[in-house]
């Protein structure tokens, strides 16, 4: 099953790139230069007009819960992904919540998912009294590996949370494969993979469930929080529909007990506006990412692997260095920012160390912890910055 060897520097981008000139730049980019994690800024600009006048228009309606844009947006996002349904909701927490719990998912049932992931993932699980049972990730990928999902199952195994990390579509085929023989319930964790495919196809579109997180530097981002569950079970999504609006359809009829997990009004209609521009941003961070990889060719620099049948959409461009700590300094002092996806594994976390249960451990989360470093990746950013950033690297590693 496993395929470790040549998936990197496979990236595919539509436009050429002129790779001399950038070498160029790299070389003479002696003056310094800032270059922000992200910027968040430079997408307003590019869509200022439609994200002023979306916002103008529900000023004007005040239909500021459940509003119109709401439903439209739904429309649009599920037809995007490929699926029946989408009901939005307050956080990408709430979305795995809320699809967990309308699958089913309650006290003691166990639910297998990556050591390696962001922490919502697994609070998410643990606020319901399941069990989250942490695996080991991929070395190449750092994305859930099938066979230690495998190795985990019990009679108590209920479902299975796969996390689309950093950007990159779980190898979903070997996870249903899994589900199907055990009788599983799978909900992709889709909040860092808007737009990404596999085999053709969405990431959300593969489980029962799917779940969405809006937070602003998200690969589609709100102008605060905001989340979706997609599904293409109707029955899953009504009822995500009750949860997220105090278990009520009809006004003031409480069928069941729920939650206020709605999405904003506002959001909606921004992230709609948002939506038209998520291919052409992704494929921007292809671009980057590309050229990254092109640029840290003859550095000590591990570049990211990418599955030959997935398209990988960059919400992080991580790579794996020695002297981790010593090449972030640099790096800060030379004015490029950089971010660790995660520093701290869940198992280590004050709130979850007793996920990390004698006898359990995940050599290759612990391993990458203290090597895993993201460079600055957004759409928009400066060709000249990546080259910078490349620049910087290297000189790090020759100096
Ligand atoms: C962002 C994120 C979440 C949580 O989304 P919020 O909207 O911040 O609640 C969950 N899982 C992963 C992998 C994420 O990156």
């Amino acid at each position: 099953m496993r395929t470790d060897t040549s998936w990197e520097h496979q990236v595919t981008i539509d436009t050429p790139v002129d790779l001399e000139r950038l070498r160029a730049m790299m070389a003479s980019s002696a003056a310094s230069m800032v270059v922000p994690f992200v910027d968040l800024r430079a997408a307003y600009e590019t869509q200022k007009t439609e994200i002023d006048d979306a916002i103008a228009t529900v000023l004007r309606e005040t239909d500021f819960v459940l509003g119109a844009a709401i439903e439209e947006f739904e429309a649009a996002f599920a037809a995007y992904c490929g699926v029946d349904h989408a009901v939005g909701v307050d956080s990408g927490f709430s979305a795995l919540e809320l699809s967990l719990r309308a699958n089913g998912v309650s006290d003691g049932d166990e639910v297998i998912t990556p050591a390696n992931t962001f922490v919502a993932t697994v609070g998410a699980i643990d606020i319901l009294d399941a069990r989250p049972v942490l695996v080991d990730v991929r070395p190449d990928t750092y994305t859930l590996d099938p066979e230690c999902v495998e190795a985990a199952i019990t009679p108590a195994t209920r479902a299975i949370v796969p996390v689309h990390l950093y950007g990159q579509p779980v190898d979903m085929v070997a996870i249903n494969e899994i589900a199907e023989a055990h009788g599983l319930i799978v909900i992709e964790d889709a909040c860092q993979a808007h737009g990404a495919c596999y085999r053709g196809a969405r990431a959300g579109s593969f489980g029962d469930a799917a779940a969405f997180s809006f937070y602003p530097a998200k690969n589609l981002g709100a102008l605060g929080d905001g989340g979706m569950v997609v599904t293409n079970d109707g029955d899953v999504a009504s009822q995500i529909r009750k949860l997220r609006n105090l278990g009520s359809a009809t006004k003031y009829v409480h069928e069941i007990k729920g939650f206020n997990r709605r999405l904003d009004t506002l959001h909606a209609a921004v992230l709609s506006v948002k939506l038209a521009r998520l291919d052409a941003d992704n494929a921007a961070r292809r671009r980057t990412a590309w050229l990254y990889n092109e640029l840290l060719r003859d550095v000590p620099v591990r570049t990211p692997a990418t599955r030959p049948d997935a398209e990988h959409v960059y919400h992080l461009y991580v790579v794996q260095v020695e002297e981790r700590e010593r090449l972030r300094e640099h790096l800060a002092e030379t004015g490029v920012a950089t971010g660790i996806h995660y520093p701290v594994p869940i198992h280590q976390q004050p709130a979850y160390h007793a996920l990390g249960r004698v006898g359990t451990r995940f050599p290759v989360t612990d391993h990458c912890a203290s090597r895993i470093l993201s460079l600055p990746i957004y759409p928009g950013i400066p060709d000249a910055a990546v080259a910078y950033t490349a620049a910087q690297i290297t000189d790090f590693y020759s100096g």
